[in-house]
């Protein structure tokens, strides 16, 4: 069996360290697709990382059609600093800055490194993520529409395979331009791609690895890379999302929490200033669902505080 699950440390230089990665892949007994699951991209992610590392042992060769290609920890400097949502070298998030860039910063080449080693030549995308160590959320799949209507349709087919409760599209997204996303970046060149979310606070919780490791499974029975039907409790919500940020640093007090439904104008959250003085009150900008909520005291001047579903 061992010969038919490769494991390697990838390694390149950059000029402010070197880059590396762990990467997996399991060739099946017969032909199919070659699906790429990242996690780790921001590395305090932890229910994606858990759920990739048991995928190693969970998945059997004889019974996978195609390649499962496996990269646990994608952000491996990010996870040792346990980092939010950035690599340490230069305070970049990673997941903005595909494809990347080799003569780039270190996240930029990094990036591309990624992209270049495990992404360019799959059929398909799922890039794992697990509510990093400032929000607490509402499981959900990020998609985006695309030119290419196949990309566009067979994303969307991956989504409601995977069995999480929201499928979510944005409307912007903070800090998008430098780069793109993973996902979105694969599905621009051409792969149908999905980012998966489930968990958050930088909590391992192995209830929500398991949620991530029957959405891989489901989306690999979806593509016939493995036997059996997908298994789905009820289908998603499929809406628009939009990230509320706040315009002050301070001390942030949301007064919302998750899956509440929000009216437009509805009080939402309160910022305190180093004193405990109210400074700004914040009131909802539309009718909305709470999809993930800031849960740190802490507030830099644009943070965001809130991503939202927005209600047909
Ligand atoms: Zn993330």
């Amino acid at each position: 069996m061992a010969e038919n699950k490769q494991m390697k440390m990838m390694e390149r230089e950059h000029k402010d360290g070197s880059m590396r990665f762990p990467m997996v892949e399991i060739e099946g007994a017969s032909s199919g697709p070659i699906l790429t699951v990242t996690a780790g991209v921001h590395g305090s992610e932890y229910n994606g990382i858990d759920a990739a590392v048991r995928l190693i042992d969970e998945v059997d060769p004889k019974q996978l059609s195609g390649t499962l290609r496996l990269v646990p920890v994608a952000n491996v400097p990010g996870f040792l600093a346990r980092s939010e949502a950035v690599v340490p070298m230069d305070d970049r998030n990673l997941n903005r800055v595909f494809p990347g860039d080799p003569d780039g910063s270190y996240s930029a080449a990094l990036a591309d490194f990624l992209w270049t080693t495990a992404v360019e030549d799959c059929d398909y995308l799922i890039d794992m993520h697990g509510g990093d160590i400032f929000e607490a959320l509402v499981p959900y799949i990020g998609v985006a529409q695309v030119d290419d209507e196949r990309v566009t349709r067979e994303t969307l087919e991956m989504g409601r395979v995977y069995g999480l409760p929201y499928i979510l599209e944005p409307r912007g997204l903070p800090g998008a331009e430098d780069g793109l996303s993973l996902a979105a970046a694969a599905r621009e060149y051409g792969i149908p791609a999905i980012l998966s979310e489930v968990g958050g606070e930088g909590v391992l919780c192995p209830d929500d690895a398991d949620t991530h490791m029957r959405g891989v499974v489901n989306v690999m029975r979806h593509l016939d890379m493995l036997s059996g039907e997908p298994t789905v409790d009820a289908p998603a919500r499929e809406l628009e999302t939009d990230f509320w940020t706040i315009e002050r640093e301070g001390l942030i007090y949301p007064l919302l929490e998750l899956d509440d439904s929000v009216e437009e104008g509805q009080r939402m959250a309160v910022i305190k200033d180093w004193f405990g003085e109210t400074v700004q009150e914040l009131y909802a900008p539309h009718d909305a669902t709470i999809i993930a909520v800031v849960t740190t005291l802490a507030a830099r001047e644009g943070a965001v505080i809130y991503q939202v579903a927005l209600d047909e």
